[in-house]
C-alpha cells in the first residue's frame, strides 16, 4: 500500500518557498531599463502546488554572470593553493551544515524521497571536500629533454558554464563545480528551469563560506535562452553539460563555433545483465532500485533487465513483490522509495511507452489525486528492438528481455546507441569479468548495482557522452595542458 497522497501537506515551511531578494534582481533590471521580469513558477511536483516563483533568467542576466566570472577568474586562479584548498573545505563543511534544510528543498522541487535527497546532499559536501584535496595534488610532469628541462603545468581554462538536469539538481552541479573551482576557473552555473532552487541556495552559501564575489554564479532560466548564450558566449571557456542526447548534441555543435571545450553526460539505456547461475534473490532485490530508483529519471537506470532464460520464471517470481512492495508517496515520508515524475510533460512521456496492448507482467502501486504518480510497472517479455527497449524512458518502467548465453548478453546490451552503465550477476568470476570487458559502456558493477562514487569516475561510451565525471580524472577536463621549455645548456 502507498502512504496516503501528500495533497494536503502543504505548510510551507522555513525550507519551503524561496524567492530571490527582489531588490538585487529589480536593481538589475532597473539598471538595464528593462520593465517587470519575467517570472519562473517552480512547482512541487508531489502535489503541483506552486513552490517558488523567480525573476527568470535571460540572455542579458547570463552576460551579466559570465562578466561577474570573468572579473572574479584572475584574482581566483591566484589565490595560493592551500588558500583555495581551505575555502573548499569551508565550502563542503557550510553545505554539510545545511544538509538537512538543502535535502528538504531538494526533495519537494525534485519530488525524490527525503532519504535519497539527503544522501545527495552528504554527496554534495563530499564532492566539495574530495576535490579541495585535489587543488594542491594538480600535478604536472618533468620530461627529460635535451638542452634544458621541460615540464607540464595543468592551467585553468578561465570562465566555465556548467549546465544541469532536474534529476540529480545539486549533485550534478557539484561534480562539475568542485573540479571546476579546485583547479582555478570561475563558474557559471545553469541549473534546469524546473528545479533551481538548491543551487539559489548554493550561490548564496558560497558567498557565506567566503568564496570571493564572482567566482560562482548562478542563472535560473530557460536552457534555449540562457543556455543557448552560455553556448555562444566568446568570453566561456568550456561548457560542461549533462541533460538529454538530443540537447547534448546541438550544444556540441553549438560549442564548435568558438572550438570550447566540452564534456557531456547524456543519455542512457543500460543492460542489468542476470545469467542464470546468479544468486537470483539479491538479483531480483537489487534490480527495483537499479531502474525505480529516483522514479527512474535517472540516466544510470538498468532499465533493460536481461535475464538468461532458464532462470527467467524464478527471477520474475522473486522480482514481482519486491516491484508491488515498492512504497510509492510523499517525498517528505520517512518511508517513501518512490516519489512522483518531475512534471505532467514527463508523465505523459513515460506513459506513452505502456500502451493499452503494452506487456506489463508486473505493476506496482502510486498515490491518486493531484501529483505527477506513475507507479513501478515491468514489461516483459520484451524485444530488444521494441521501442521501450530502445528509447531512454526516464521513468519507472523497466523492460525484461530474455536471452540464450553468454555471447547473446553481451550483443543484446551493446546493440543500443547509449553506453553510461550497467551490470553483471553471476557466480562465475571469469564470466563477470570477460563480459564486464566486452559491454560497451563507461561504468559497469558486478553483483552489485551501485555506479556512482566520489572518488571513481563516471562517464558514457558512445551517445551516453565525452568526457568523466568524479573521482582524479575530471581535473583533468578543467585544464589545458602546457608544455613549458627551460633552456639550460644556451638557447
Ligand atoms: P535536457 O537536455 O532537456 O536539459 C538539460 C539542461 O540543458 C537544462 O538545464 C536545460 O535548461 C538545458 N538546455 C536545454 N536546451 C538547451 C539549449 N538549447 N542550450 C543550452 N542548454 C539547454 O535534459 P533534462 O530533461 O533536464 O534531463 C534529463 C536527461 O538528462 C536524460 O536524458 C538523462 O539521461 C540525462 N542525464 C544524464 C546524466 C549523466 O550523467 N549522463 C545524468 C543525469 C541526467
Amino acid at each position: 500500500m502507498p502512504p496516503s497522497a501528500p495533497a494536503n501537506r502543504r505548510s510551507h515551511d522555513a525550507h519551503g518557498p524561496v524567492r530571490r531578494r527582489p531588490g538585487r534582481h529589480d536593481a538589475r533590471g532597473d539598471r538595464r531599463g528593462r520593465g517587470a521580469r519575467v517570472t519562473l513558477t517552480v512547482l512541487e511536483p508531489a502535489t503541483e502546488a506552486v513552490l517558488a516563483e523567480l525573476p527568470r533568467a535571460g540572455s542579458d542576466d547570463a552576460d551579466a554572470a559570465v562578466a561577474r566570472a570573468k572579473a572574479a577568474y584572475p584574482a581566483w586562479r591566484a589565490v595560493a593553493p592551500p588558500d583555495r584548498a581551505r575555502l573548499l573545505y569551508g565550502l563542503a563543511d557550510a553545505l554539510a551544515e545545511r544538509q538537512e534544510e538543502l535535502a528538504v528543498l531538494e526533495a519537494r522541487n525534485a519530488g525524490k524521497p527525503i532519504g535519497d535527497a539527503r544522501g545527495e546532499m552528504g554527496m554534495v559536501a563530499d564532492v566539495f571536500r574530495y576535490y579541495a584535496g585535489g587543488v594542491e595534488r594538480n600535478l604536472g610532469d618533468t620530461i627529460p629533454v635535451s638542452g634544458g628541462v621541460a615540464m607540464t603545468f595543468r592551467e585553468p581554462l578561465g570562465v566555465v558554464a556548467l549546465i544541469t538536469p532536474w534529476n540529480f539538481p545539486l549533485a550534478i552541479a557539484s561534480w562539475k563545480m568542485g573540479p571546476a573551482l579546485a583547479a582555478g576557473n570561475t563558474v557559471v552555473l545553469k541549473p534546469a528551469e524546473l528545479t533551481p532552487l538548491t543551487a539559489l541556495k548554493l550561490e548564496r552559501i558560497g558567498i557565506e563560506a567566503g568564496l570571493p564575489e564572482g567566482v560562482l554564479n548562478v542563472v535560473a532560466g530557460p536552457g534555449s535562452v540562457c543556455g543557448q548564450r552560455l553556448v555562444e558566449h566568446p568570453d566561456v571557456a568550456k561548457i560542461a553539460f549533462t541533460g538529454s542526447t538530443e540537447v547534448g548534441r546541438g550544444i556540441a555543435a553549438g560549442a564548435a563555433a568558438t572550438i570550447k571545450r566540452v564534456t557531456l553526460e547524456l543519455g542512457g539505456k543500460s543492460a542489468n545483465v542476470v545469467f542464470a547461475d546468479a544468486d537470483l534473490e539479491a538479483a531480483a532485490a537489487a534490480a527495483p532500485g537499479a531502474v525505480f530508483g529516483n522514479a527512474g529519471q535517472d540516466c544510470c537506470a538498468r532499465s533493460r533487465i536481461l535475464v538468461e532464460r532458464p532462470a527467467l520464471d524464478e527471477f520474475m517470481a522473486a522480482l514481482q513483490p519486491r516491484v508491488e512492495a515498492i512504497a510509492v508517496g510523499d517525498p517528505l515520508a520517512e518511508t517513501t522509495e518512490m516519489g512522483p515524475l518531475i512534471s505532467a510533460g514527463q508523465r505523459e512521456n513515460v506513459a506513452s511507452f505502456v500502451s493499452e496492448d503494452a506487456p506489463v507482467a508486473i505493476r506496482g502501486s502510486a498515490p491518486k489525486g493531484p501529483g505527477y504518480w506513475f507507479p513501478p510497472t515491468v514489461l516483459a517479455p520484451v524485444g530488444n528492438d521494441e521501442r521501450p527497449a530502445r528509447e531512454e524512458i526516464f521513468g519507472p518502467v523497466a523492460c525484461v528481455i530474455p536471452f540464450d548465453g553468454e555471447e547473446e548478453a553481451v550483443r543484446l546490451a551493446n546493440e543500443t546507441i547509449y553506453g553510461l552503465s550497467g551490470s553483471v550477476w553471476t557466480r562465475d568470476g571469469a564470466r563477470a569479468l570477460r563480459v564486464a570487458r566486452a559491454i560497451d559502456t563507461g561504468v559497469i558493477s558486478i553483483n552489485s548495482n551501485t555506479s556512482v562514487r566520489v572518488a571513481t569516475p563516471f562517464g558514457g561510451f558512445k551517445q551516453s557522452g565525452i568526457g568523466r565525471e568524479l573521482g582524479p580524472d575530471a581535473l583533468d577536463h578543467y585544464t589545458e595542458l602546457k608544455n613549458v621549455y627551460y633552456a639550460t645548456e644556451g638557447s
